[in-house]
């Protein structure tokens, strides 16, 4: 154990999922922050700001932004661009958004890091779930489709900023780092701004920016198997942190949990864990990262994380057990409140 690990953890079991702290303040300038559903999910912006109402008109922009990159990424709006992929790219290459083009560079990139347990085509055999109607794809649906998860199907052109399958039946979807991009350029927007302490998040990604004023952000990592109950905090300043959870999207059929998150190889849900957290300097990165953890399970996924210096890891396994990656303290070593 690194006993020089810049992350003290400390057991919370009380703390509330995300602890922000609303300092009173006898001057104008206070903390302002907003929550909106977004997404089946909620997206908040907390922000210091030195002028109030500025702050507030600072949140509104974060939030419109937050919207256009959700009409980017979706798969469920015929005319966004993920669908005019999904509908054309395996017949001919289509033309997409450097924006777009950027993030699907990345996605790939992420793939080859991870060996492939992020896998934006995951979505061939996703696209047959319906987690709110508790709907799944039969085994010869998953048995078919799994043959088109494979990220190496998917060509991208730099010159004509172009992107093409090279199997027909492959769909890609960009769930697994949306929420990261959205935090991360949410918290651009903060900065660009002049403001020094905010923190962004959009469902299990959070993205802040400086600290509480003079303390960490405590950032509490929640109990899978119970809503009310923080495992434990983490305090972190100028990170991304994100989980990826067995209790976010799913259903329950005949004691077997059926949730959003798929193991490329198998095309059914990835077992072992029930959560993984990942922080580090990005949030793309982080969300990423916290989806592949969680596919890859304890120690292949541990194993990843020890090779990123920048990234550390949490993960609680199908058992309830907790692990750390190398670089944090066992929360043993630490006196528990
Ligand atoms: P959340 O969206 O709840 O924050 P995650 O960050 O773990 O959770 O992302 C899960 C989402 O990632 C799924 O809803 C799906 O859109 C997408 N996804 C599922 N499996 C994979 C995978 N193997 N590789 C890449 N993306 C995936
Ligand atoms: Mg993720």
């Amino acid at each position: 154990m690194d006993c020089d690990a810049k992350h003290n953890l400390r057991l919370g079991p009380k703390l509330a999922v995300l602890t922000l702290l609303w300092l009173p303040s006898s001057t104008m300038a206070d903390w302002v922050g907003e929550t909106r559903p977004m997404m089946g999910t909620e997206v908040s912006v907390y922000l210091w700001s030195d002028d109030p109402e500025a702050g507030r008109v600072t949140i509104d922009e974060v939030f419109q932004e937050a919207a256009r990159i959700d009409v980017l990424m979706s798969t469920y709006k015929d005319d966004s661009e993920m669908s005019k992929i999904n509908r054309g790219a395996a017949e001919s290459p289509v033309t997409i958004s450097q924006e777009l083009f950027q993030l699907i560079q990345r996605a790939l990139d992420i793939s080859l890091l991870t060996q492939g347990a992020f896998d934006i085509t995951y979505d061939s055999v996703g696209q047959h779930y319906d987690f709110r109607a508790g709907r799944r794809p039969d085994a010869t649906t998953v048995a078919s489709e799994v043959r088109n998860i494979d990220h190496h199907y998917v060509e991208l052109d730099d010159a004509s900023t172009t992107i093409r399958f090279r199997q027909e039946g492959v769909r890609i979807n960009l769930g697994g780092i949306a929420k990261g991009y959205i935090v991360e350029r949410g918290i651009d927007i903060v900065r660009a701004r002049g403001i020094e302490n905010a923190i962004v998040t959009a469902g299990g990604d959070s993205r802040l920016l400086g600290d509480r004023r003079g303390r960490p952000w405590m950032v509490g990592i929640r109990d899978p198997r119970n809503d009310d109950e923080v495992v434990l905090s983490v305090p972190l300043a100028d990170e991304a942190i994100s989980t990826s959870g067995d209790y976010e999207r799913y259903f329950d059929e005949d004691g077997v949990r059926y949730h959003h998150i798929i193991h490329p190889g198998t095309g059914e849900p990835a077992s072992g864990v029930r959560s993984a957290t990942v922080f580090g300097p990005d949030a793309v990165m982080t969300d990423a990262l916290s989806t592949s953890v969680f596919v890859m399970g304890v120690d292949k996924g541990l194993r990843l994380i020890a090779t990123l210096g920048d990234y550390e890891s949490i993960v609680i396994d199908a058992k309830g057990r907790v692990f750390f990656s190398d670089g944090l303290q066992q929360p043993e070593n630490q006196t528990i409140e």
